[in-house]
């Protein structure tokens, strides 16, 4: 029986915006689901999830992918957070999208992330030059060419290592600022989305090592007039999808208007450095949606509004956003039940004397 090397991922406690933590288990049995992985442990003292004196923290093996870069039949191992006694941990955002995946899952809900990201070598973003800066944003976007090309080598092997783990990356391009890329994870359902996006965060930051370069999610690393970073989240349900779904499209963004504040407080640290109405965003204090509009908070796609169905773009959530709680929150303001206005209830009452 071959040995496994099974690399246990999971959240740490910084706040307000956790890290990836990981550390090799090597497995002497065989796996074939995810039950066969064992729970294991680590000093959450370290990583701001215990205090000294009571610090193993669990880890509760929760999603499973080839090894890309061990080759078979190593393993990636996303965990949950668990306290000894066995409840959930603070920092474990996933056990909310967990609850609510599962109250919600007649909606039939999907996502698609868009995560932008920047890469730097030293101090400085890939392709600015030592002293200075690179000539105004423009060409770089989508562009091809090495005057306007950084860090093409690693997003390939970035690509082509989340293609072969089993991720559903839907496509990558270079993004406005030199050296800021994209990648796109999904559709799909919110803890499959979730889990994903975190292995192949994890998967860029651990390939970019090798390569001396290291990897940013700031929601805006260069002040003035550079874009910043995101994490567009395309959402839908099975009645925006169905024939008609424009209403249920507008409904959302009606809902999603009365809970800005709420959702802005989830959608990442730094987030009002990059909303501030220009490069493509709106500003923080507004929620404005509107069809084709990258100005807009939401964007209603173009093929959705011709179609009269699809999915909606919203467009706040930063690059280091927690998938899991912008996901989760989503679902809650999107399905939630919502409590009847009280004039609509005073009427009905009325009528049915
Ligand atoms: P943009 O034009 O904003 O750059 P992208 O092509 O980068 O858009 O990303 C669009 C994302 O939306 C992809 O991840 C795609 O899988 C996702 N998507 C497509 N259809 C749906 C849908 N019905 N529900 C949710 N997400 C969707
Ligand atoms: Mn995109
Ligand atoms: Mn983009
Ligand atoms: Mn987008």
């Amino acid at each position: 029986m071959p040995y496994i090397k099974a690399e246990y991922i999971w959240l740490d406690g910084q706040a307000p915006t956790a890290a990836l933590r990981s550390k090799t288990k090597i497995i002497e049995h065989e796996v074939r689901t995810i039950q066969d992985v064992d729970l294991w442990a680590f000093d959450g003292s370290s990583t701001q999830q215990a205090e000294g004196r009571s610090s193993d923290c669990i880890l509760k093996p929760v999603r499973m992918v080839h090894d890309p870069l061990r080759g078979a039949p190593h393993l990636l191992v996303l965990c949950e957070v668990f306290h000894a006694d066995g409840s959930v941990h603070v920092s474990n955002s996933r056990a909310n999208l967990r609850d609510l995946a599962t109250r919600y899952s007649d909606q039939e809900c999907w996502f698609g992330i868009e995560q932008e990201y920047t890469l730097y070598k030293g101090q400085k973003p890939l392709g600015f030059p030592a002293e200075g800066f690179p000539a105004p944003q423009g060409p770089y976007y989508c562009g091809v060419g090495s005057e306007f090309i950084y860090g093409r080598e690693l997003v390939e092997k970035h690509l082509e290592s989340c293609l072969s783990a089993g991720l559903k990356v839907s496509g990558i391009n270079a993004e406005v600022m030199p050296g800021q890329w994209e990648f796109q994870v999904g559709a799909s359902g919110p803890l499959e989305v979730a889990d994903e996006l975190w292995l192949a965060r994890w998967l860029l930051l651990r390939i970019a090592e090798d390569l001396g370069i290291s990897v940013t999610l700031a929601p805006k690393p260069v002040l003035g007039d550079w874009n910043g970073a995101g994490a567009h989240t395309n959402f839908s349900t099975k009645a925006m999808r169905a024939h008609g779904g424009l209403k249920a499209i507008e409904e959302a963004c009606e809902r999603l208007k009365t809970k800005h504040q709420e959702h802005i407080a989830v959608y990442g640290a730094g987030n009002e450095e990059r909303l501030t109405g220009k490069h493509e965003t709106c500003p923080i204090t507004e929620f404005r949606y509107g069809v084709s509009d990258r100005g807009a908070s939401i964007r209603i796609p173009i093929f959705s509004a011709k179609n009269g169905c699809g999915y909606l773009e919203d467009r706040r959530p930063a690059a280091n956003m927690d998938p899991y709680k912008v996901c989760a929150k989503l679902i809650e303001t999107v399905c939630g039940e919502q409590r009847q206005p009280l004039l609509t209830q005073q009427y009905e009452q009325a009528v049915s004397l």
